[in-house]
């Protein structure tokens, strides 16, 4: 019997799971997937946005492979803390596979970032996500403008989940508390700034098309942000995702241009950016006309390019108040020069948005530059030679990129490593009974029924609200709904 530990029950996680007990060369394998958090699944429950209904669904398929007769999950078990770093899951576990994700936020690194106000957005993803580790934290949404730094999919995401109204979000299972928030927003006004051009967006055309789609919210584009692209003019020379971007926003564009929608300042109410109204509305495409839905005046999400920030705006008294951003223009090689013009744009909320970043696993070599595990083919490499029974699959293996389907090939090459080495692996005697293992060394693990325990509190918590299910934003809360069930 081979038994093998994963830690983290994100998708790179559960694929490897998966890989391990779908496969026929060693049929003897039992897996234990650990999380840090009671509730498997990862970034799909605390990350995938609240309205990616479709996306969320995928726990249905990691699910399954959780509730395989070779699959164990053990919630509450915090790895790396004392009692339970590397060394000691080599004495319960034949091999250990780390899955844990990148943990953190990048920094921006420029003045102002840690003004009141200036948070990441994976702090309000968090939020909204009803993150224990988030509970104390609050986003009142008083702001009338929010500046989100970056132009990927997590910025998209956070993006539209503050244009969209709280009618659409009651029908998710947001968290009654920041559903309370979202209810008396007064965010008018998204700016999503990119410090290159459209085509080097990282967001994915699917996501970038939906914020053009959303009721009661249009999204502004400058149609001379978008020529300053020189591959704008030539968008079949790009790989297939920027294209189709380009095209979208080439479409928006021309709708605007020919005057299908307002500007900023066009009469509709004040514009809180430094713009004088140069950006043209275009593509909201919900047929309501300039008033939004029920004659409330429509958010709007400003897509600006070709501008990097130099300083978050603001005093540790009042707050944030704005983003000074450099213009930039293309280099000719697919970066961008300053060009010492500057934009202040004005806000009273910032998101940074500017990718996430893998953390120091206590006992686990490092490579700092990149924030992530050096391995080879998933092999945990220490002092360049691959470490016996040790492996990475996931974002801590190859930094924080791709959707949730790339860490399918990426789990399956870890797992067949491991399988390679299993007969040098299985020699080693282990204690007969993981879980007595884990609690000598200080853990309660919440098992499957627990976490069972907990999807009922959360249904039961909807019905009780006149919602679908409803999350538990805290630790008590979580652990009370798993101990109930046993
Ligand atoms: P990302 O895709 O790496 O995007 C980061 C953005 O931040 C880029 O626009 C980048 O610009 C910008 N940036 C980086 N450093 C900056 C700086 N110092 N100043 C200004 N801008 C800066 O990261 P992400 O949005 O966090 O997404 C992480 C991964 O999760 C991605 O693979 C993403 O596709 C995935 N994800 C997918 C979905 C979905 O499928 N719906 C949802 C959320 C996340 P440059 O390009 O110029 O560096």
């Amino acid at each position: 019997m081979l038994r093998v530990a994963v830690i983290g029950s994100g998708p790179s996680g559960v694929y490897t799971a998966q890989s391990l007990v779908a496969q026929d060369a060693v049929p003897d394998v039992e897996v234990y997937v650990l999380d840090r958090l009671p509730c498997p699944y990862g970034l799909v429950r605390y990350g995938v946005a609240p309205d990616h209904e479709k996306i969320k669904s995928l726990q249905n398929n990691l699910r399954t492979v959780l509730e395989h007769p070779r699959v164990h999950f053990l919630g509450n078990v915090d790895v790396g803390a004392p009692g339970l770093g590397p060394a000691e899951l080599r004495e319960i576990f034949h091999a250990v596979v780390y899955c844990v994700g990148a943990a953190t936020d990048r920094r921006l690194g420029i003045p102002g970032e840690e003004l009141p106000g200036s948070r990441s957005a994976t702090d309000f993803v968090s939020w909204y996500s009803a993150h224990p580790d988030a509970a104390a934290d609050r986003f009142p949404l008083t702001a009338r403008s929010a500046v989100v730094v970056g132009v990927g999919n997590v910025a998209v995401d956070v993006a539209r989940v503050l244009a969209r109204g709280a009618a659409e979000l009651a029908a998710t299972d947001v968290p009654q508390a920041a559903l309370g928030a979202f209810g008396s927003s007064r965010v008018r006004d998204v700016w999503m700034v990119g410090r290159r051009g459209p085509s080097q967006a990282k967001f994915t055309t699917k996501e970038l098309r939906e914020l053009g789609a959303l009721p009661g919210a249009e999204v502004v584009v400058r149609p001379e942000e978008l020529t300053l692209d020189p591959a704008y003019a030539d968008p079949a020379a790009l790989p297939a995702t920027n294209r189709r971007n380009v095209e979208v926003l080439r479409t928006w564009a021309e709708r605007a241009r020919a005057g299908s929608g307002g500007g900023p300042n066009d009469g509709r109410g004040p514009a809180p950016g430094a713009d004088g109204g140069r950006g043209a509305a275009a593509g909201s495409g919900n047929g309501h006309g300039p008033s939004g839905s029920g004659g409330v005046p429509p958010r709007r999400i400003h897509l600006r390019f070709f501008l990097r920030p130099v300083e978050v705006l603001g005093d540790a008294a009042s707050g944030v108040r704005g983003v000074r951003f450099e213009r930039t223009v293309p280099d000719g090689r697919g970066g961008v020069t300053g060009t010492g013009r500057y934009e202040d744009i004005p806000a009273q909320l910032v998101l940074r948005s500017v990718g996430y970043r893998g953390t120091p696993q206590a006992g686990l070599p490092f490579d700092a530059a990149s924030g992530t595990v050096p391995h080879e083919e998933g092999r945990v490499l220490r002092d360049g030679t691959p470490s016996p029974g040790e492996y990475v699959a996931g974002w801590i293996k190859r930094g924080p990129t791709g959707v949730i389907g790339t860490n399918r090939p990426c789990a399956k090459q870890t797992a067949a490593s491991l399988l390679a080495d299993a007969e040098a692996l299985v020699r080693r005697t282990l204690p007969d009974d993981p879980v007595a293992a884990l609690r000598r060394a200080g853990r309660r693990p919440v098992r499957w029924p627990g976490w069972l325990g907990i999807e009922a509190a959360e249904a039961a918590l909807g019905r009780e609200l006149g919602r679908t299910t409803v999350k538990i934003p805290d630790w008590e809360g979580l652990l009370a709904a798993a101990r109930t069930a046993g």
